[in-house]
């Protein structure tokens, strides 16, 4: 679990704000849920048989002896409150959040137990149109990041339940002819959750999974045909993507459309943005059948791919640094400060705290990455003016008056 510094921060806000100006572009509306839940609420929804409730929640015993577990996802949490609040009632809901998500994996690169995500979800739309809103929405971001060049989008469709049901047993079929070269992960999910074999990075498990079975090849007409449209619509819209059978996604409420995002540039975690259409959620977990639709985004991996604009490096360093002399000037410094924070909006200063001689302010100044400092002494109290002194550029010092101040800020900020 990371603690982000002061010096990371400005990077979570230019994507937090990049993404929330996404939102808002695509009529989506945030909602916030607590960060835990009941655990039974995460075993019914993610699957008994996957990663995340076989081995990576933090599940504990409050008082009352609950048992209650940190958020390892969103989607299970987001359709426990849209249920118990009514929003799935006869309306179409398109959903967003964000926060920190809880897995106790082995960390390493682009994998902690703390992580944090951006989660998209829609209710009450069957698709195959939302399914190509969620991906034009997601293309989008990587655009205005700067990113395109950088990520892939590999698409599958999982079917309807029953045509997975009919493929589970095809699969098992080939599987078990081949039991002997399974691994030991995979001889476990053969008889409990067989498509996760598919969904191995075990590198001695590619050339059997190569060749196994298609999920493609078995889907229902439905499902087929909302899958060709989706592609269709991304093919019309100029978005590229791959086609890739073995995607299944690790968790158990998906069916028909699944995408994920993948990059070759994050090492072994490549999968920075992971979606799908789960239709059977709502009614699994005792509301009424409701078509649905979301993805996942992990933010520190993609943090890891962003190269930041020099604007926002600029934007969060601070305009004016006020070193303040004398014991006249410390009175007079604050109530200036705060006049010129009315007068010009969006202005970044900081007023010198703690006293101290003109050498060891103006060092502070230097290393607060102000551009400019302001300077008030006896002298300039005196003659009602301020000394500027410019901090970036070879430039001469300037004097003004402390009436002109909050012009000269706005001329020059
Ligand atoms: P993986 O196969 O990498 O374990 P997953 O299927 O468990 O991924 P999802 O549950 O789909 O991942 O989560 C969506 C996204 O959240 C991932 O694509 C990734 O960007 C991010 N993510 C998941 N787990 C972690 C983690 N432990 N640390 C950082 N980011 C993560
Ligand atoms: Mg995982």
């Amino acid at each position: 679990m990371n603690d982000i510094l002061p010096e990371q921060t400005p990077y979570w806000q230019y994507i937090e704000n990049s993404f929330r100006q996404l939102m808002r572009s695509y009529g989506y509306q945030e909602i916030r849920m607590p960060i835990v839940e009941n655990t039974a609420l995460f075993k019914r929804s993610i699957g008994e048989v996957t990663d995340i409730v076989e081995k990576e929640m933090y599940t504990f015993e409050d008082r009352n002896g609950d048992s209650l577990t940190l958020r390892p996802e969103g989607t299970a949490s987001c359709v426990r409150a849209a249920m118990q609040h009514g929003l799935l009632h006869n309306q179409i809901q398109r959903l967003w959040y964000t926060g920190p998500m809880f897995r106790h994996e082995r960390p390493q690169k682009g994998r902690y137990r703390q992580f944090h995500q951006f989660g998209v979800e829609t209710f009450g739309l069957a698709g195959p149109d939302i399914d190509a809103e969620l991906i034009l929405m997601s293309n989008r971001f990587w655009q205005h990041l700067g990113m395109s060049d950088d990520v892939t989008l590999e698409l599958n469709s999982l079917g309807s339940s029953a045509a997975r049901q009919e493929y589970k047993e095809v699969l098992v079929k080939y599987f078990e002819a081949l039991q002997s070269d399974l691994d030991e992960d995979s001889q476990r999910r053969l008889h409990t959750n067989p498509l996760r074999i598919l969904d191995s990075k075990n590198p001695a498990m590619q050339k059997l999974n190569e060749n196994a079975p298609k999920l493609i090849d078995h889907l229902d007409d439905e499902s087929k045909q909302d899958f060709e449209t989706l592609c269709k619509t991304l093919d019309d819209a100029g978005v590229a993507y791959k086609i890739n059978p073995r995607l299944v996604r690790g968790l158990d409420y998906y069916s028909k459309t699944v995408f994920e995002w993948v990059t070759d540039k994050l090492g072994a975690q490549g999968t920075i943005c992971a979606g799908g259409r789960f239709d059977g959620l709502v009614e699994q977990l005792g509301g009424k059948a409701t078509p649905a639709i979301g993805f996942a985004l992990g933010i520190e991996r993609l943090i890891e791919l962003l190269d930041i604009p020099e604007e926002v490096k600029r934007e969060s360093k601070l305009d004016v640094y006020f070193v303040l002399v004398g014991d006249a000037a410390l009175s007079k410094g604050m109530p200036l400060a705060e006049g010129w924070r009315n007068d010009v909006p969006g202005l970044k200063l900081q007023v010198n705290c703690g006293a101290g001689s003109i050498k060891s302010q103006m060092k502070k100044a230097d290393k607060s990455g102000a551009n400019i400092a302001f300077l008030l002494g006896d002298d300039e109290l005196e003659e009602n003016v301020l000394t500027v002194k410019y901090l970036r550029e070879k430039k001469d010092q300037e004097v003004i008056e402390i009436d002109k101040v909050a012009d000269y800020l706005k001329k020059n900020i």
